[in-house]
């Protein structure tokens, strides 16, 4: 058996702890042993039920600063899987196999190799080099890194940079860079009518009859272009439920569960007003409850994205598209300290799936990558 890089090493050790999120299962001690000894200042913070930990390293700014997750979401079902899952093997084509490996254990291996390397190599670097760690970013996410940002912002900690390791590549590590993300707004709707005997409808009133061409405009609305960075606002009803189970009853309440992921050319007061005008406007007796999961952010070109875009560049011969498309990440929460965010790891093709992948000498393509942006903002 040939022996692994250190990237491989660590991010192997990593996947064989089981963290199911919220469970952390030593991975963070892990990494925190290996910053100490590069000379970082650790912060564990452990907060409710879930272990994060912040650690710095050097003077004032520029700061640029490292985050992800050591949890991981769950297996399903066992007998599914090729390798198990937490063995953390490679298998004969060169994919490193096992749940985390591409989301996103495989990019924490490659962060800490390259910080190691880029400190021994420029011990007197600019400013200085944070990590930010958390173990509930596949769960609720409450008390993860938005709690932890929180604490960093209560005490005015400064934060210029980050790249967030997760696997933004499409089909190449390094294509593909998420600059942004889009907000996510979710409600559910409550359309009062009155129940009664299909039979006798003047005596009741439809709810399901009343709503649906509040629905079906709700649908067809153009809520906005989108720009440069963002395609247009969309809006998906993703649950409908109405009826008591009888064919002889007109039910006497509707409930629709629609979502919208949105631009920075709408906000969240302006998609609920023009909700709300809609529905008055076809006379209905309702009820909305609000529920905002992430405002949008967005890196405009700078140095951060401008720094990772060169050192993709320099590694692979690549020029890497930046995109604020897929779901949110813990990206949304760190942009709210006026940080310059970047997501960018593997390849994502495999991610929560059974048989979860990536190809092993990504990850050492990644650890050059990170090591080059590091380079490219805090060389001397
Ligand atoms: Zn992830």
């Amino acid at each position: 058996m040939t022996t692994l890089s250190p990237t491989l090493e660590l991010a192997c050790d990593l996947i064989r702890r089981p963290s199911v999120t919220p469970v952390d299962e030593g991975c963070q001690e892990l990494m925190m042993r290996r910053l100490a000894a590069a000379g970082f200042a650790l912060e564990p913070m452990r907060i409710e039920e879930v272990d994060n930990f912040w650690a710095r390293r050097g003077g004032d700014g520029p700061v640029l600063c490292f985050a992800g997750h050591t949890d991981v979401v769950p297996t399903g079902p066992l007998q599914s899987w090729q390798h198990q899952p937490f063995d953390a093997l490679i298998d004969e084509t060169g994919m490193l196999c096992g749940r985390g490996a591409a989301d996103m254990k495989g990019s924490l291996a490659s962060m800490i190799i390259a910080v190691e390397r880029f400190v021994a190599d420029h011990p007197k670097h600019k400013g200085a080099i944070a990590f930010l760690i958390t173990s509930d970013e596949e769960g609720p996410a409450q008390h993860g890194t938005k709690a932890v940002v929180e604490r960093l912002r209560a005490r005015g900690e400064r934060l210029d940079w980050c790249i967030v390791g997760e696997p933004s590549s499409t089909t190449l590590v390094g294509d593909m860079v998420k600059n942004g993300r889009r907000g996510s707004l979710g409600c559910t709707l409550t359309v009062r009518g009155k129940q009664g005997h299909v039979a006798y409808p003047h005596l009741a009133r439809n709810p399901i009859h009343l709503a649906a061409p509040a629905l079906a405009e709700l649908a067809a609305e153009h809520w906005d272009n989108g720009n440069a960075y963002f395609p247009p606002t969309s809006f998906q009803v993703s649950n409908l439920n109405a009826g008591t189970g009888a064919t002889n009853v007109i039910p006497g309440e509707l409930k629709a569960v629609f979502n919208f992921r949105f631009s920075t050319e709408s906000t969240v007061e302006g998609l609920q007003q023009r909700v709300a005008a809609i529905l008055d406007k076809h006379g209905l007796d309702y009820r909305l409850d609000w529920a905002l999961s992430g405002l949008p952010f967005l890196t405009q070109p700078g140095e951060l994205l401008d720094g990772v875009a060169a050192s993709i560049r320099t590694v692979t011969g690549r020029e890497t598209t930046p995109s604020t498309s897929g779901g949110t990440s813990d990206g949304r929460f760190i942009a709210t300290l006026g940080t310059q965010v970047v997501e960018l790891g593997p390849v994502n093709a495999t991610i929560h799936q059974i048989d979860e992948r990536v190809l092993a000498s990504d990850l050492d393509v990644l650890t050059e990558i990170y090591y080059q942006t590091l380079v490219n903002l805090l060389a001397c």
